[in-house]
């Protein structure tokens, strides 16, 4: 049930609601302008008391920081904005600020280029690959890596291979690996890729 919920799309709430929970932490790889990130917070914060967990929110991107910091202080009270943790770093360094031995439910990537910015800082497959390698690493049992690709942009296939190379490699025995996507477009299928960590 956990994948059924993303077969038209992009990264919402009540698609991943199954696999967060209140008091989780959670990372949003490429937080751009922070419409990810918001939404991860919500899924780890109980609104009626105020019980919650943190989201890490990193982009190699200072602009990206920015417009996350401005939409989390429009849209929050500043007790509820401590729960982020914003980092301008490249997400292939995410075990450098998740705390050591932290259980980390979910680590998501929108990857491509800011919306709105400059689209010349884009995902790249190295670092792209060692982030998710990373996530590997730091992902509890039970939790999730999610994905959304895009292929249109220089360089987009490329990252599309890295990123079924990298999980069609994960063990059966641990993973799930699933991809979602519009058979429709094929010039721009938007796949969407869950690998849950059963182990
Ligand atoms: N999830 C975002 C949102 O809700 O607005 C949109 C993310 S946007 C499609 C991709 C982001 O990845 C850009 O902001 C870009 O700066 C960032 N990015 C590119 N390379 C990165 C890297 N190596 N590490 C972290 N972020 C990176």
């Amino acid at each position: 049930d956990v994948f059924v919920g993303y077969l038209f799309g992009r990264t919402k709430a009540t698609e991943v609601a199954h696999v967060i929970q209140k008091g989780d932490i959670v990372v949003d790889a490429t937080c751009g302008n922070g419409n990810d990130t918001l939404a991860m917070l919500k899924m780890v914060t109980d609104d009626s008391d105020g019980y919650g967990g943190h989201v890490y929110a990193l982009d190699i991107q200072k602009d990206a920081i920015e417009s996350t910091s401005s939409l989390l202080d429009q849209t929050l009270g500043s007790k509820e904005k401590e729960r982020v943790k914003l980092f301008n770093i490249c997400h292939s360094k995410m075990e450098e600020i998740v705390p050591e031995n932290s259980r980390v439910r979910m680590v998501a990537f929108n990857l491509g280029y800011l919306p709105g910015g400059n689209k010349s800082i884009i995902t790249v497959s190295d670092t792209t690959l060692s982030a998710l390698k990373a996530a590997e690493r730091v992902l509890m049992p039970g939790g999730l890596i999610s994905l959304v690709v895009y292929i249109g942009h220089p360089g987009g296939r490329e990252e599309l291979d890295v990123v079924e190379a990298f999980a069609s490699g994960l063990p059966v025995s641990d993973w799930v690996c699933c991809k979602f996507q519009m058979l429709n477009r094929p010039l721009a299928p938007v796949p969407v890729f869950m690998f849950k960590r059963e182990k």
